[in-house]
């Protein structure tokens, strides 16, 4: 073992293969996380933690996801070339920005304004010009775009939230983490069909809380 730092390409190729051996194997998914640097959705004293699969904290009290659980969520999602996307959870961006090279068109919205306005920079500063960041409210979704090919909720919800579900194409998929915040919660893939709604459960996460209303920064 030497002392030197490793070179970006190094970090870059353990950063995949911590992605693999966690169970992100979809070389679609791998792709679009080789192409986005974590490194520029991680701020201030955690930027050289960025590229261990560690969620870490972000303005407003809030996290960035654990690569290995944005890859994994991601896979579940299984969002197509064509699809739009609806993110609840903006957070730092960063997986708004996996998602924009894997399908046509990627809405996010957070709570907190400071959470947008920083991630939209970024999305400008990248040219993912695919994405359109909002303050909202998401346990509300986004009824002026509605419906989603894919819904994906990176924040704990105790159910999944019924304006979600009713604003989900039929053929629509959608992944929410569901339980209680101070809990281990349970990450739930939603698949929407003509008959209904058809629930399977995928593991263990754990996710800051869905909050309704908007928050005060
Ligand atoms: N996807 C993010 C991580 C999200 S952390 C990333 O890649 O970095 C969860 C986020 O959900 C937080 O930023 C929090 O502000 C947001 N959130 C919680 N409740 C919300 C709600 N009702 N509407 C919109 N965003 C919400």
């Amino acid at each position: 073992m030497s002392d030197e730092p490793d070179s970006p390409a190094e970090r870059q190729m353990r950063f995949l293969f911590q992605l693999r051996s966690r169970g992100v194997t979809d070389p679609r998914v791998l792709a679009a996380m080789e192409r986005i640097d974590r490194g520029h959705f991680v701020r201030g004293q955690f930027s050289d933690r960025s590229y261990e699969d560690t969620p870490l904290p972000i303005p407003c009290g809030q996290t960035i996801s654990q690569p290995s659980v944005v890859g994994l969520m991601t896979q579940a999602l299984n969002p197509g070339p064509r699809d739009t996307v609806l993110e609840i959870g903006t957070g730092s961006g960063y997986q708004a920005a996996i998602l924009s090279g894997l399908c046509r068109r990627v809405y996010t919205v957070d709570r907190h304004r400071r959470l947008v306005i920083e991630a939209e920079a970024m999305f400008q500063r990248l040219g993912l010009y695919n994405i359109t960041a909002q303050v909202a409210d998401g346990s509300r979704g986004l009824p002026d775009q509605a419906p989603f090919d894919r819904i994906l909720v990176t924040a704990a919800a105790e159910d999944p939230p019924g304006p979600l579900l009713a604003q989900l194409k039929i053929g629509g998929i959608m992944v929410v983490p569901v339980g209680q915040s101070d809990a281990v919660q349970t990450l739930i893939r939603v698949t929407r069909s003509e008959s209904g709604f058809a629930y399977d459960e995928l593991r263990q996460v754990r996710f800051v809380p869905l909050v309704e209303g908007l928050g005060q920064t």
